[in-house]
Formats: structure tokens, C-alpha cells, sequence
């Protein structure tokens, strides 16, 4: 009897495999850098100078207190309800506005906006590019001067710092270039699929498919047995350097005074109101004399919260408070006999009418 046991080689997985960490040279003033994502986070220096002081808070406005005409109310029910595919616009048209009350509140909002930096070793094929490791020592991650982008939006930016560059060997394949094929064991042919390798078929019939041989060509490798290296793209150097990403994010929070009207707050998140108050700085100062004291005490919490959470994994760039007046108007109308609520709310007279009563038109009203 004979056994014919084909041994696969252990499973050697695809794709980039971790460098083994002798590959990275050892960095001035980045030795905690590791190669992938994940680890690598700096924090900011103690900045050199005093840091500068928020300046005090800009004048209050005189502000007053828009309230929405019986007309607009109608217009913003009646679009409401031709936006909704079966709602009758009847009540909407006929029904009879008994009583409208504002309920605006406020909207205090605090934004922050940071950088923060990283950096990771990273490699690619070496294609020539300039290797300048040692040349000079590398400066400092938080002293590369970067171009700030907009303030408050979000954005990152990757870079190589600079004299971290070296050439070395593919840790992929020991600096040949190439890898033998997984899918022969680097024979470059295998059994025939058709015949099972007996190079016939129904008995005396030649296998068409392999012409006998029992064997056909490895098509992953084209019947080399071997492919190109994918980490170095057979190149069989790699350069090898620490990249640095910077992270620009916006991080606002809201305060939204609690009204009494019925109408739940997360309505609210989704419409704009009457800027009444806008203050953008270094860092900003707690807001002080506003008329309603919990906008003026959570102006000091997250004023407070900000600076605590983002002074010690970021460099602030900028601060900016806002305070909106968020129109909220609740309407009752009469119509056929019943008196109804709905509420119109922010600038873009947004409706909440959960209770409509004609939500059907198929329904005999
Ligand atoms: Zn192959
Ligand atoms: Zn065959
Ligand atoms: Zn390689």
C-alpha cells in the first residue's frame, strides 16, 4: 500500500506581516514609537511662554423675542402634512387657531477645537526615495510646523519626519523579492481537479483538462511556484520611517434650557435658532451677566470641562461659545369639535403635530 501524503507547509498568511521591531532604528525623542496604529500619542510640552488670558466676555445685546404670526403657524402646519404622504391637509386649512404661547429657550454651545499628534513607524517599497536617517537628529513632534487648517472642522494630516528615513531588507521575504506560492507548497503545479491526477477519466478516456499529466500549472503563480513579495512589492528593500499624524477636531457641547411646553429637547438638536451671543478666542472666559442663570452656570462647567479634558491630550487652538434663541411656539386649534396641539419650533418653523387627526385620507372624515 502506498500513502501519498502531500504536507502542507505551515499556513503562512497573506498580506503584510508585523516588521520584527530590530528593524526600526533607535529615534531621539521617539523611542516609544511603535510600528501600526494604536500607541504613539504625545502629549502637548508645557507651552514655553505665559499662556495667554482669556480676555472678558463681549457686551450682551438687548435682545427681543421674536414670536411667530397665526399665519405662519398655519403655512408651517399645512406643509407638515402635505410633507406627510396620507395626512389630510384639512386641519391644517380649516381648522380654527384658538391659542398660541411661546416657549423659546436658549441654547448654549461650547466648542473647542484641538490638535493632537501621533506617530507610528511605517514602511514602503524602496523606490529610491531620500534616506536621510542620522543625518541630524529629528525635530521634536510638536516642533514640525504644520498648516493649520479652518478652524473648527475636522481634519488630519499625515507626514514623515524628517532624518527618520533607512533603508533595510523586506522582513516579508528575507530581501528576495519574492514568496513561494501558498497554493502549490512552491511546486508551481497541482493535482489535476478534474481527473483527481490519474490523468484519465471513465475509465481509458484521457483527461482533456491536464492531457494526462495528472498535474496542471498553478494559476495564482502562473506555474513559478513563487509570487512577488507584497510587502515590499519585490522590491526586496523597504524604506523605513516614523510618520507623523495630526488631528484637528472640533468637540462641542450644548446646554439647552429646559422649556416647559411638552415639546421633547431632541427636537430641538436639529434646528438652528437667532444667534444672540458669539465669542471666539484662544480661550474663552465664562459667559457672566446673562439674564437666565443656568445658560450662565453651564457656560462655567463646560467652560471648566473643556479645558481639563483637552489641555492634557491636545494643544486648544480655539475656543467659541455661542447662545441661540430657539423659537418654540405650542398652538392649539379647534377642528371638527376637538381641540388639537402642535408646536413650531426653531428658524425653520420645524412641526411636531404627534396627535394630527386626520392621518389618513382613506378614512371618511
Ligand atoms: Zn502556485
Ligand atoms: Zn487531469
Ligand atoms: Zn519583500
Amino acid at each position: 500500500v502506498v500513502v501519498c501524503a502531500m504536507f502542507a507547509p505551515p499556513a503562512a498568511v497573506d498580506g503584510p506581516s508585523a516588521p520584527p521591531a530590530s528593524m526600526f532604528d533607535s529615534m531621539p525623542g521617539y523611542e516609544g514609537t511603535v510600528a501600526g496604529g494604536g500607541g504613539g500619542f504625545l502629549p502637548p510640552p508645557m507651552p514655553a511662554g505665559p499662556v495667554p488670558q482669556p480676555e472678558s466676555a463681549p457686551q450682551m445685546p438687548d435682545w427681543n423675542i421674536p414670536s411667530i404670526t397665526e399665519e405662519t403657524a398655519r403655512e408651517a402646519l399645512i406643509l407638515y402634512a402635505s410633507s406627510k404622504c396620507c395626512y389630510s391637509s384639512a386641519p391644517a386649512k380649516d381648522g380654527v387657531i384658538t391659542n398660541m404661547e411661546a416657549f423659546n429657550t436658549y441654547r448654549y454651545r461650547l466648542e473647542t477645537f484641538t490638535e493632537s499628534r501621533s506617530t507610528e513607524w511605517n514602511h514602503e517599497p524602496y523606490v529610491g526615495q531620500p534616506v536621510d536617517a542620522f543625518a541630524q537628529p529629528p525635530p521634536g513632534p510638536w516642533d514640525i510646523s504644520v498648516q493649520i487648517p479652518n478652524f473648527f472642522l475636522n481634519a488630519k494630516d499625515t507626514i514623515k519626519v524628517p532624518y527618520t528615513s533607512s533603508v533595510k531588507p523586506c522582513h516579508g521575504c528575507v530581501g528576495m523579492g519574492r514568496k513561494p506560492c501558498n497554493d502549490c507548497a512552491g511546486a508551481g503545479n497541482k493535482v489535476c481537479w478534474v481527473c483527481n491526477g490519474s490523468g484519465f477519466r471513465h475509465g481509458d478516456d484521457r483527461c482533456h483538462h491536464c492531457s494526462g499529466r495528472g498535474r496542471e500549472n498553478c494559476n495564482h503563480c502562473n506555474g513559478q511556484g513563487s509570487r512577488q513579495c507584497d510587502v515590499c512589492r519585490g522590491k526586496q528593500q523597504l524604506l523605513v520611517y516614523i510618520n507623523l499624524t495630526i488631528n484637528w477636531a472640533n468637540n462641542s457641547d450644548d446646554y439647552v434650557v429646559e422649556q416647559l411646553s411638552g415639546l421633547q429637547v431632541a427636537n430641538l438638536s436639529k434646528v438652528s435658532g437667532k444667534e444672540l451671543y458669539r465669542d471666539s478666542q484662544y480661550l474663552v472666559y465664562p459667559l457672566m451677566g446673562f439674564p437666565d442663570p443656568s445658560v450662565v452656570q453651564a457656560s462655567q462647567r463646560l467652560v471648566s470641562e473643556h479645558q481639563g479634558r483637552f489641555s492634557q491630550t491636545s494643544r486648544i487652538l480655539q475656543q467659541r461659545q455661542t447662545i441661540e434663541l430657539i423659537p418654540v411656539t405650542k398652538v392649539t386649534y379647534l377642528w371638527k369639535g376637538k381641540s388639537n396641539v402642535y408646536f413650531v419650533y426653531g428658524n425653520e418653523f420645524k412641526v411636531d403635530a404627534e396627535n394630527y387627526p386626520a392621518t389618513c385620507c382613506c378614512s371618511v372624515m
